[in-house]
């Protein structure tokens, strides 16, 4: 009887490798030690909702503030619970309102297009770059309406966007630029670091991210006034307005957005480490690529002259010629591969695409986003159909393929694992 001892996984074969890829942990003992002493403390938190000398949080939050305000050169830092929170409290900082419009992107994780609608305001969806995957400069001005008030951008993958030509579209048309750096902690763009390369930039310290604090967001602003607005929004704005002397009123009903001194304290250490950590994923990076030079089933990200990537992903271009579909390889390849340790639940973490271009999300197929009679959605002049923005969708529907076998957890020969299943399932993609 014949026995193909490389038959592949998909098909019953024995998969390249079965233990798990080692657990991405980045809090050990000096995140223990921060957690502890604030506990020791017993202040858990330190906010006051009110016109007092703690309405901008306790001791750790502050010198959490001012550590992430040194490091990244920038006036102000604020930490806020989530970058979600963070998004929402610059659009309101701002000063977004129901009739504007924000243009935001078709591709990224879905509040980097939704902030809009908690204000009343419409998100208009623009297409993004076919090889950077940040929004693409050539298709906003199109978009550009006397109700125009800003532009959200994302650093997605950890590239940085486009920054000196939207820049100039902004100022050309008066716009504020909204940075969600969620992906982008360490990355910078001809010597700016992402976080400021716009009006106000939001960084999340989820747990998934380069460096977190279970949940958290970091804003960062040179703007003083925006930095206030911030603030307020972050923590009951109505209740401390009036003796502030806050005279513009709009957006000044706030949240709790507040972040605890257990997260900011772990924040902090986080940071220290934020060098490390990227260094370690540049090498990762530098191994995987070398090790598939010259691959044909895809090609190897492009990094935007005079940028540094910091790599939340690495997004690869399937070769649309090799005739090989997509979707089935990428299959094929999770099969012969094991998840993450302490990530299980999640999957192999390979994908074709990313996250749906935001568009397809029932709020907006359905054009319902707020109770009542104030929806932005309902007379939107996008359809939000298929071919809205057609390189955000043949990314990816065809062409991406996404994968974070590049964190530092990764060692040399998990990745040569990596590369032995990429290389078993293209030797038998006829077979696919
Ligand atoms: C993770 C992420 C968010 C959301 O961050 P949270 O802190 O979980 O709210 C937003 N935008 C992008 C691009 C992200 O990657």
């Amino acid at each position: 009887m014949h026995m193909n001892l490389n038959e592949l996984a998909i098909h019953g074969g024995k998969k390249v490798r079965d233990t798990l890829f080692p657990a991405y942990v980045t809090a050990g003992a000096e995140e223990k030690a921060a957690v502890s002493k604030v506990i020791d403390g017993g202040v858990l938190s330190n906010y006051l909702g009110a016109y007092h000398e703690n309405f901008m949080g306790g001791p750790v939050v502050r010198e959490c503030e001012a550590e992430w305000a040194a490091y990244f050169g920038a006036a102000h830092a604020l930490c806020v619970n989530s970058n979600t929170s963070g998004l929402i409290a610059a659009l309101g900082a701002i000063g977004i309102g129901p009739g504007d419009e924000v243009i935001v992107t078709s591709y990224s994780m879905s509040i980097s297009a939704t902030a809009p609608l908690f204000y009343g305001a419409l998100p208009v969806f623009a297409d993004i770059e076919a090889d950077m995957f940040c929004l693409d400069p050539a298709s906003i001005e199109s978009l550009i309406t006397p109700n125009t008030r800003a532009i959200l951008v994302v650093d997605l993958f950890g590239q940085p966007f486009d920054a000196p030509a939207i820049r100039a579209l902004a100022k050309k048309h008066d716009l504020k630029i909204i940075e969600d750096c969620a992906q982008a902690p360490g990355a910078s763009l001809n010597g700016e670091k992402a976080g400021l390369l716009g009006d106000i930039g939001v960084f999340s310290l989820n747990y998934h991210k380069h460096i977190h604090s279970g949940e958290g967001g970091i804003l960062l602003t040179n703007d003083d006034d925006l930095a206030q607005r911030l603030s307020l929004i972050r923590n009951h704005a109505e209740c401390v307005v009036g003796p502030m002397g806050v005279t513009d009123l709009r957006n000044m009903i706030g949240h709790n957005f507040r972040m605890t001194e257990i997260e900011a304290a772990i924040a902090m250490c986080q940071l220290r480490k934020l060098g490390g950590l990227l260094n370690d994923r540049w090498d990762r990076v530098r191994y995987f690529e070398s090790r598939l030079d010259g691959f044909e089933g895809f090609s190897m990200p492009k990094v935007r002259d005079g940028a540094v990537h910091s790599f939340y992903v690495h997004p690869c271009l399937w070769n649309m010629e090799t005739g090989v579909d997509r979707n089935r390889f990428v299959e094929a390849v999770k099969a012969e591969l094991p998840c993450f340790e302490l990530r299980e639940k999640e999957g192999v973490k390979l994908g074709a695409g990313y996250v749906r271009p935001i568009y397809y999300l029932p709020a907006f197929q359905q054009r319902v986003a707020l109770g009542g009679n104030l929806n932005p959605l309902v007379d939107a002049r996008q359809d939000f159909g298929p071919g809205l923005c057609p390189v955000a969708e043949d990314l990816h529907f065809n062409r991406l393929i996404s994968h974070e076998f590049i964190v530092p957890s990764m060692q040399e020969s998990d990745i040569d694992d990596v590369v032995r299943a990429i290389e078993k399932v293209w030797d038998q993609r006829h077979k696919l």
